[in-house]
């Protein structure tokens, strides 16, 4: 009993960050003008201005009863949200410092910073549209995103944790297990 207590405690708790974060920055902000329009909006989905977790919450009050697959899938949609929120922010990338305004470009020329371009990446907690400079060479006109390859996404849309998933599931047993597979989706390693 004690630990159901703790539960709910904790479950309120996240509630609160939650909405707390949807208020400093809700992630409607990131997401193009299809993405806000599109049926098949990842984004909107996770983003769950409804706040899934409370509406299960709510409906546990009302009926008396606990629809804990409804409960689990809630609890990570929020917690999926909170990661993407997290995410987005700890990959900003600005305007280039007065020091990083060139880099050097593979033809031995150097490439000059252009502007901040954003792209659209699926990662563990769902398509986030990261903002990061674009260089281009004016010897050779290559344009390159330094960011990318940092943050190894380089001409990917896919983030190297998604990459690896599909990697797992294009392994054939009895290499990889199916418990194996749903523990690494579940995110239980
Ligand atoms: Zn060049």
């Amino acid at each position: 009993m004690a630990t159901f207590h703790r539960f709910h405690q904790l479950c309120s708790q996240l509630i609160e960050v939650s909405e707390k974060i949807c208020v400093l920055r809700p992630v409607e902000e990131t997401l193009t003008p299809e993405e806000k329009n599109g049926a098949d909006d990842p984004i909107g989905d996770r983003a769950g201005s409804n706040h899934p977790v409370g509406a299960r919450f709510a409906e546990r009050r009302r009926s008396g009863t606990t629809d804990l697959e409804a409960l689990e899938m809630a609890l990570r949609t929020a917690m999926h949200h909170a990661g993407a929120v997290a995410l987005i922010g700890l990959l900003k990338a600005g305007e280039p410092s007065a020091n990083r305004r060139g880099v050097p470009c593979r033809c031995g020329r150097r490439a000059r910073y252009v502007e901040l371009r954003s792209k659209l990446v699926s990662t563990a907690v769902g398509q986030v549209r990261l903002t990061r400079p674009y260089y281009l060479c004016s010897h050779c006109h290559t344009g390159q995103f330094p960011a990318d390859v940092e943050w190894d996404i380089d001409n990917t849309e896919f983030s190297p944790a998604v990459r690896r998933t599909q990697a797992l599931v294009g392994q054939e047993p009895p290499s990889i297990t199916v418990a194996g597979r749903c523990g690494y989706w579940l995110g239980w390693r």
